[in-house]
């Protein structure tokens, strides 16, 4: 039910898992085990005795969702300054240059970008311009709204 809220999660940096196959009893295994905040718009799910990090999400609005999420993680940490995590795997990403891609992605983006991060475990490459100044306009719109 929160895919589109993971990949979200992922590009703003956040560590985030995703399945919309896995069973209650697999949640809450995870999140134990992994230290994990179990996010959920399941009611009786949040209110597992089981669980110890579990937040309940309200709204059915992509952005809503990113506030609610942020606003109750203590955000002491710099949200602009996290590395994004590939939105598709979770992996995380690097830098890698041009002359390293040619040939794998189409020449109007090598001719218009100039950055690129690759995921480390999926080897999607992402380009500022696409992704970057989009995720960094909604993270200060966000990061706006929360004080
Ligand atoms: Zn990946």
């Amino acid at each position: 039910m929160l895919g589109s809220l993971s990949r979200w999660l992922r590009l703003f940096g956040f560590d985030t898992l995703y399945r919309n196959d896995y069973t209650d009893k697999e949640l809450i295994k995870l999140s134990l085990q992994e230290d994990r905040i179990l996010l959920t718009r399941d009611n009786a799910l949040a209110r597992s005795k089981l669980l110890k990090k579990v937040f309940l999400i309200q709204s059915e609005e992509i952005r809503e969702q990113i506030i609610e999420v942020l606003s109750k993680i203590e955000i002491s940490l710099d949200l602009l300054s996290l590395k994004p995590r590939c939105p598709v795997c979770n992996g995380e990403t690097e830098s890698i240059k041009k002359e390293e891609i040619k040939g794998e992605i189409p020449d109007y983006v090598l001719f218009s970008s100039q950055e690129f991060i690759i995921c480390k475990s999926c080897g999607k490459i992402y380009w500022q311009g696409t992704h970057k100044e989009k995720i960094d306009k909604i993270k200060k719109e966000i990061l706006k709204s929360l004080k």
